[in-house]
């Protein structure tokens, strides 16, 4: 039997989304060949990283408490490290999400009177009440961190004329998002980070460069770390993770900011010295070990559903020939409705919860309603099958994810067939 078979039999695909959807496979093999290479080169770098660290199966033991002595920990430290080529990293289950990581991060290095800015527009949406830009008890604003950002150029380019302005005495860090969010825009490649890390230094070389590298890792060969950024964050439920680890988020880059934002996410007394491990090494190290090959087919993925969305006459960022830095895919779907049917859809080919119907509603730390179809083994994890939308013209879907190019061909097909149904 074949799998278009069961598509059309078990799943409800047509002939004509069938034919569709074999046809944009077909044109992509050389965009595939590309991801393949890079997702080799970095699963070398990851297995070359667990070898020089010397991980052993004693690293897999659980710790509890306190956490002292925690030799998995370590050892987990030591090998995103090497991954990311910087001095010193935080991987810990303690951080229970990207917004989480990065809030360590700005309390953690930032001090009343100084400034944070933004040099690529408005930060992902659930940072916003983290600086104060709604208003939210405990936001960086109240203990009189000030915050300024500078919009994109209307082609998505930097503003550098507008950065070189912005900046003043009181500018302490740049905060650098990598993945497009929920903007229609392209991610900035690890190449274009590197020109704005190094205008922002030859303004003022003391300035931290941090970026929020959420569902960057693994894209591309480099990463933000290896071009200047002096420190960067993620949610383990993303793509580091590999689906398989259950919750965490992770810090990387210059031992000092690191330190610092351990002192905040713990204690000054504490530092990364103590937080137990509670048995996540295991899953959290095999799932890095994934990561690459994971990676590589949510990007098939994306790349998949960009070429059969372009086939039906929708505008898609970014497109399915273009450079990628993250794994989302965002499709201009025009109605409310083709949203709804879409996520419906994803969410029917869902291993997990398939049967759920998702609707708009509210999200802590979201402006508008948001629909989710995240039928995932960890909940909220984006790295598997996922796509979410605000409910808000011009209706726009962010497609990311699927453990595997499989999955998130199914996830596209269903998408397909419910518009069109
Ligand atoms: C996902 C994401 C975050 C943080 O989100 P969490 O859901 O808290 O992990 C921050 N920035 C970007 C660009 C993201 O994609």
């Amino acid at each position: 039997m074949h799998a278009e078979k069961i598509l059309a039999e078990k799943f409800g695909i047509s002939a004509n989304v069938l034919d569709l959807c074999r046809e944009a496979e077909s044109e992509l093999a050389e965009i595939f060949a590309r991801i393949d290479e890079t997702a080799e080169y970095n699963q070398l770098k990851v297995i070359n990283a667990m070898q020089e660290s010397k991980l052993s199966d004693i690293h897999f033991a659980a710790t509890t408490g306190y956490g002292y002595n925690d030799l998995g920990r370590d050892v987990l430290e030591e090998i995103y490290s090497r991954v990311f080529s910087c001095e010193d990293s935080l991987v810990r289950p303690q951080m229970i999400s990207g917004t989480h990581a990065i809030t360590a991060a700005f309390f953690g290095n930032l001090r009343p009177g100084d400034e944070l800015l933004s040099p690529c527009g408005r930060p992902y949406d659930t940072l916003l009440g983290v600086i104060g830009l709604n208003e939210k008890s405990g936001s960086l604003k109240e203990y009189g961190i000030t915050y300024t950002e500078v919009p994109l150029n209307e082609d998505g380019s930097f503003n550098f004329t507008l950065i070189e302005k912005s900046v003043n005495v009181r500018t302490k860090m740049a905060t650098i998002q990598r993945s497009k969010g929920y903007s229609f825009r392209k991610a900035f490649s690890v190449a274009e980070i590197k020109e704005l890390i190094r205008f922002i230094k030859s303004i003022n070389p003391r300035i931290i460069c941090f970026v929020d590298n959420c569902y960057g890792e693994f894209v591309e060969k480099l990463e933000p770390t290896n071009v200047g950024a002096d420190l960067i964050a993620g949610s383990l439920i993303k793509n580091i993770g590999g689906g398989l680890a259950p919750v965490g988020g992770y810090l990387a880059g210059k031992r000092q900011y690191v330190e610092n934002a351990a002192s905040r996410l713990f204690s000054p007394a504490l530092g990364k010295e103590a937080g137990p491990t509670l048995g996540l090494n295991a899953p959290f190290l095999q799932g890095l070990f994934f990561a690459p090959q994971i990676v590589a087919g949510a990007l098939k993925g994306a790349v998949f559903s960009a070429r059969v969305f372009e086939k039906l006459g929708y505008e898609v960022i970014p497109r399915a020939n273009e450079g990628r830095s993250d794994i989302v895919q965002a499709l201009r779907l025009k109605t409310p409705e083709a949203v709804n049917a879409f996520c419906v859809g994803v969410q029917s080919a869902a291993a997990v919860d398939s049967f759920v119907k998702p609707e708009a509603s509210y999200m802590p730390g979201y402006k508008h309603d948001i629909i989710m179809a995240a039928g995932g083994f960890v909940q909220g994890s984006s790295i598997e099958l996922s796509a979410d939308a605000p409910m808000k013209p011009p209706y726009d879907v962010y497609f990311q994810g699927g453990l595997s190019f499989l999955h998130a061909k199914l996830g596209v097909m269903k998408g397909v067939q419910n518009i069109m149904d």
